[in-house]
């Protein structure tokens, strides 16, 4: 089996609603790009990477001189070829090789009748836990969804996503409005699901002694883990020494020198894999051991997936021996997917690993060719503004929030 062509293409999914961050917002759809790769024997392996454009596509395409040939399950040839760490100071690929070896997966996958997880050690568990991932959201005027901004407003997304998704961990994207905001939706969220997880991330917006005050006004509460509440090792090493609930990040730990790092230093408790920040499935995998090695926890990470990267997320979440937690995904954000059969359902608050060979997905190309032509028309979004507040853009820790009089 030997590759012979990749392609690439960047398509634009609508969401329920925009979603906001610390950092900017989510504009009401994600951007993504799915990519093939074709073996001489027919086979198309799917992978999928965050953003797009005709930069992104070309990036891809443009590593077809280095891949052709290349045998799919030659999984280690594959990062040493994309991914030198030497080389890498001048071609960043980290992100391109998670999509192409995603894709290197899936096709060795269904060549061979198995499952991507099989080529990890196989799956130890045939579903996966998610929790709802709450985000403030702006309103959206055609759907009539979002604006959900108070305690109330935030509890009622939370029940509705429940009643249909059956999550039984809740996660707020916090650091949107005033830090005193979240700690008040916390405790709303801990009163109306009293047996269920929870967790709070501001992406790292507070400061050292904001976070310790929030983390300290969230103790009693049942929380998983408190998520990035800061920026950088040493922040998060600060906030450790005062706060006793487990620290987790998606953002300074996101490869193995500084996982490294955490440990040999004992900086952070919870790491968030992602298959593609981490530049693929299997370095994620290979994270998610050295963790469980030194005891510290793993979770699965969301970067704003379609089907193809969840499914990557579920081969992960299956074959990670420590995942103790539910993992994140942003999926039910979404208001349809690029496979055959439809977005993927949640049962109880899990999805079930595919059972096909490979990621077990296949792409639907009536919409593929649907979302890219949506692309075509609405473009991009740039996901460090927010649409409702055009002039802010974020510091961190966000300076706003070191004024008293901001509430
Ligand atoms: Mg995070």
């Amino acid at each position: 089996m030997k590759i012979v062509d990749i392609r690439a293409t960047t398509i634009a999914m609508p969401l329920e609603a925009p979603l906001r961050h610390a950092g900017g917002a989510h504009w009401g759809r994600f951007i993504r790009t799915i990519v093939e790769v074709v073996t001489d024997d027919g086979i198309v392996g799917l992978g999928e990477l965050g953003g797009g454009g005709e930069s992104a596509e070309a990036s891809v395409r443009g590593l077809l001189p280095y891949l052709k040939g290349h045998d799919p399950l030659q999984l280690e040839q594959l990062r040493w070829k994309i991914m030198n760490p030497t080389a890498s100071l001048y071609n960043n690929r980290l992100q391109v090789h998670a999509a192409i070896e995603m894709a290197c997966l899936d096709a060795a996958g269904k060549s061979l009748g198995i499952r991507a997880c099989d080529l990890l050690g196989g799956a130890l568990r045939e579903t996966v836990p998610f929790a709802s991932y709450l985000f403030y959201r702006l309103p959206n005027e055609k759907t009539g969804k979002g604006g959900e901004t108070t305690p109330d407003e935030i509890v009622a997304h939370a029940k509705a996503l429940t009643a249909v998704h059956g999550f039984k961990s809740h996660k707020l994207k916090g650091g949107v409005f005033h830090p005193d905001h979240d700690v008040e939706v916390m405790h709303a969220l801990a009163e109306a699901f009293p047996k269920d997880g929870l967790r709070l991330d501001p992406n790292a917006a507070w400061s050292v002694e904001q976070a310790i005050r929030v983390g300290k006004a969230i103790e009693p509460l049942n929380n998983d883990y408190f998520e990035d509440p800061t920026w950088g090792l040493e922040g998060m090493r600060r906030v450790r020494q005062f706060v006793r609930i487990p620290t987790a990040t998606n953002t300074v730990v996101v490869n193995f020198e500084q996982l490294a790092q955490s440990i040999r230093h004992d900086l952070v408790d919870v790491v968030l894999l992602d298959t593609t920040f981490w530049g693929g499935l299997r370095q994620a995998h290979k994270a998610g051991t050295v963790l469980e090695t030194f005891q510290y926890g793993a979770s699965v990470h969301s970067s704003g997936e379609l089907g193809i990267q969840l499914a990557s997320m579920l081969h992960l979440g299956a074959a990670l021996p420590n995942l103790s937690f539910a993992a994140d995904a942003h999926y039910h954000h979404l208001t349809d997917d690029i496979i055959v059969g439809g977005p993927m359902k949640y049962v109880d608050g899990a999805i079930a690993l595919p059972t096909g060979p490979g990621l077990g997905v296949e792409l639907d190309r009536d919409k593929l060719a649907q979302y890219a032509a949506y692309f075509k028309e609405v473009g991009g979004y740039t996901y460090d503004r927010d649409p409702s507040r055009p002039e802010w853009y974020a510091t961190v820790p966000e300076y706003r929030w070191a004024d008293p009089s901001v509430r």
